[in-house]
């Protein structure tokens, strides 16, 4: 990110603050659910910005994919209610004109769509000629060029804000982690990409909450900026990854729990 840049919206200066802390539902599942959440966040006054997938990539068919575009008035009203901007995952070209039609401040691209250069092109072309910011997860596979040529391809088509999210790379077989964490390939992002703010998102990599305040930490100590984590009004009873969910008063919790390095939350 270039800061000597003059940007035009709040949310475009919010992804360079640090550290950044973003956090909602995994997914949005009803107009009530997501307000409810949403508000609760806001009054917690620890959050910058607000996350909830209507487009959800899941690994197998018959589960809920996700509410789609009807979700995004819901995260308008979440904006106008909280006064805090609103972030949704990106999948297609149509997924940002859809976003865009519905001013939404901050888009990601999911891991599932990083691994795929012509979809993220596809996205990228998509976003030619418009000012919002992206983050880019890392792929789910653990290829440092796949992530970085995302990046490029972004930034090809003009995307002058793009963030990076880290959240962990697939495995075989039970392991400790949903999503490995593999630090390293974070930290070499940055090396290559120093300007670019990265962030972490320990609820992917954790898959359960009892283990997002030390991936937290850890990601703080490596000096990342910011934090992305799920939040429900009531995560066992969420419609997609429930088991890593906090609710808002939890994530205060372990919010208190966090040393930052250089400021406080
Ligand atoms: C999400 O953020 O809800 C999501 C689907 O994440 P990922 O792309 O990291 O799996
Ligand atoms: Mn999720």
């Amino acid at each position: 990110m270039d800061h000597t840049q003059t940007t035009t919206t709040s949310a475009a200066e919010l992804t360079s603050k640090k550290p950044l802390l973003i956090s909602g539902p995994c997914s949005a599942e009803t107009e009530e659910q997501l307000l409810d959440t949403c508000n609760q966040l806001a009054q917690t006054g620890r959050v910058d910005m607000l996350r909830a997938g209507i487009w959800k990539p899941r690994t197998k068919p018959g589960g809920f994919e996700g509410i789609g575009t009807k979700g995004l008035p819901w995260l308008q009203k979440a904006r106008e209610q909280t006064g805090l901007p609103v972030m949704v995952e990106v999948a297609t070209p149509k997924h940002v004109e859809d976003s865009l039609a519905f001013e939404m401040d901050v888009l990601w691209i999911g891991a599932r769509t990083t691994v795929n250069p012509f979809s993220v092109q596809a996205v990228a072309d998509a976003l030619r000629g418009t000012d919002v910011p992206v983050f880019i997860k890392n792929p789910i596979n653990p290829d440092v060029e796949l992530w970085a040529g995302a990046v490029e391809r972004l930034a090809k088509a003009g995307v002058k804000q793009i963030g990076l999210i880290h959240r962990g790379f697939s495995s075989y077989g039970n392991t400790e982690y949903r999503n490995a964490p593999l630090w390293q390939l974070p930290i070499e992002m940055k090396r290559r990409m120093p300007e670019l703010p990265l962030i972490c998102d320990p609820s992917h990599i954790c898959g359960r909450r009892d283990l997002l305040a030390d991936v937290a930490q850890k990601a703080i100590d490596l000096d990342f900026d910011g934090l992305m984590l799920e939040s429900h009004r009531d995560p066992d009873q969420a419609w997609s990854d429930a088991a890593q969910q906090v609710t808002p008063t939890n994530l205060v919790a372990l919010l208190d729990h966090l040393i930052w390095r250089h400021e406080t939350t």
